[in-house]
């Protein structure tokens, strides 16, 4: 399903020349220039990190009262932060402290060079968000990438790109209202890459839509691409019975959110095309893009991404560690070593797609929903969702969703939201592969059928949810931060 895995330089140009920059920004090179750094040699790559690193640490140790104050405290002066490597030698920052010291980590005042654009709030589940600051040019650079990784995925520039999403996460109607369920937003051109090229037009509907008027949305709409939830991509797949709801969908993008491999391809499976991946938070921007051989490379124009165990230090490859993410456009509020709570497999060596960009494998879900899980949770998680990819179709016909929950004593509860009543057989082949996969556990699991499967907090869907998981957002850091010598 995925598009060749390997790219050069001199197919990257080609595919660029695709894009047709606006008028006002006709000559522009930048996009040129991102085009040549995914292709430099690893070294010239990592001095231009470690100056743009040496340069965030410089102002944050000068004028950030936060980092002024941590730098006296351990002892370090800005000049023992040269490299990436020498990163461990500071704490990390986790959303708590980042919201505990939300005036201490801004500066006095910005460099002349540069402008306040606005406020993003981080999309907590529960409780109180963070809220970062960006400057303009921060701001900006998620537009550039944006397009960097349409150009990695082939996307034809003027096809129409249909979005679904929560309606805060959707652009306004005039008046700052948000978009009603039912409506549909209609921009000319795509946000984001639509800001600098010729692109066609672009639509966006509610995630809070029933997911029979989101199919109907597209099979009358047409786009050629969609983006949204990996769960809502799951739910149209069940709901349209595995065919796709608008033949005209080319590709599809997975946003925020676990994709697990099953996930995955269904959903390509069922639209017939590729699912793509960028990964991007609310307090940095554009981090990474997931390119065909299944690493995701680091946008080191925009940040910096180290892999760390539980010491913060490098984990090594093919190991589990903490995304920890360091942002280089930043300085309304620097972010170094800035706690993602997402977890992903360290990896070494080159990648086969040809690309040098640094890079990082599979991201396997967030640490504070896993960290406190029963030994063998997540087996017992897969071995359900397993057996629903794997159910045959016509048992599977009236599943709509799914909802897996474990209690504080590990008794399971399957909720299955259902058009119609399932086969007595649909249960008995999911408690089956529950007693395989569980065999040296004693772990109920009722299944239950459904009309419906109410949203979580936030108005996000979850497929597995757990006593022993915190409450979001709301926990304090598992570990206490630390500091290496
Ligand atoms: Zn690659």
């Amino acid at each position: 399903m995925e598009a060749a895995i390997q790219t050069d330089l001199q197919s990257e140009i080609e595919a660029q020349r695709r894009w047709r920059l606006l008028e006002k920004f006709s000559g522009a090179k930048r996009f040129d220039r991102l085009v040549e750094n995914e292709f430099r040699d690893p070294e010239e790559q990592q001095a231009r990190t470690d100056a743009a690193l040496q340069s965030v640490i410089q102002f944050a140790a000068t004028e950030v009262p936060y980092y002024r104050d941590l730098m006296a405290a351990t002892g370090l002066r800005a000049d023992d932060i040269r490299t990436v490597a020498d990163l461990p030698r500071l704490p990390l920052l986790d959303k708590v402290t980042v919201r505990h010291n939300t005036q201490a980590l801004q500066p006095g005042k910005l460099p002349l060079t540069e402008r306040l654009h606005g406020v993003m709030t981080s999309s907590g589940s529960t409780g109180a968000p963070t809220r970062i600051p960006h400057t303009r040019r921060s701001v900006r650079m998620f537009s550039v990438l944006a397009q960097r990784s349409y150009r990695w995925f082939r996307l034809d520039p003027m096809g129409t790109f249909a979005y679904i999403r929560l309606a805060d996460q959707l652009p306004r109607r005039p008046g700052r209202r948000y978009n009603r369920d039912g409506a549909t937003l209609r921009l000319d051109r795509w946000r984001h890459a639509g800001e600098f090229f010729e692109t066609g037009r672009w639509i966006g509907f509610n995630v809070t839509n029933p997911v029979a008027a989101q199919i109907d949305w597209l099979a009358n709409e047409q786009p050629r691409y969609l983006a949204t939830y990996s769960e809502t991509l799951e739910h149209i797949c069940l709901a349209s019975g595995d065919v796709t709801p608008a033949e005209s969908i080319a590709a599809t993008m997975a946003i925020s959110e676990q994709l697990t491999p099953a996930m995955r391809r269904r959903v390509e499976q069922t639209f017939g095309g590729p699912v793509f991946r960028p990964y991007g938070l609310n307090e940095i921007g554009a981090v990474a893009t997931r390119c065909a051989a299944g690493r995701y490379h680091v946008h080191t124009e925009h940040c910096l991404v180290e892999v760390a165990d539980e010491d913060g230090q490098p984990a090594r490859p093919g190991t589990r560690g903490r995304i920890l993410v360091t942002a280089l456009n930043n300085p309304a509020m620097p972010l170094i070593r800035y706690d993602t709570d997402d977890l992903a497999e360290a990896v070494d060596g080159p990648c086969p797609c040809g690309r040098t960009l640094p890079a990082f494998g599979d991201i396997q879900g967030r640490y504070s929903r896993i960290a406190f899980l029963p030994e063998g949770t997540l087996t017992m998680v897969g071995a359900v969702r397993s057996a629903l990819e794997h159910m045959p179709r016509a048992l599977a016909r009236p599943l709509r969703k799914f909802q897996l929950h474990q209690d504080q004593a590990n008794h399971f509860v399957l909720r299955l939201a259902v058009a119609s009543p399932l086969d007595a057989d649909f249960a008995r082949r999911i408690l089956t592969a529950w007693r395989e996969a569980g065999a040296d556990r004693d772990w109920p699991l009722e299944i239950v059928e459904v009309d419906d499967i109410p949203l979580g907090p936030g108005g996000k869907f979850q497929d597995f949810t757990s006593d022993h998981m915190p409450k979001a957002d709301e926990a304090e850091p598992a570990t206490p931060a630390r500091v290496s010598p």
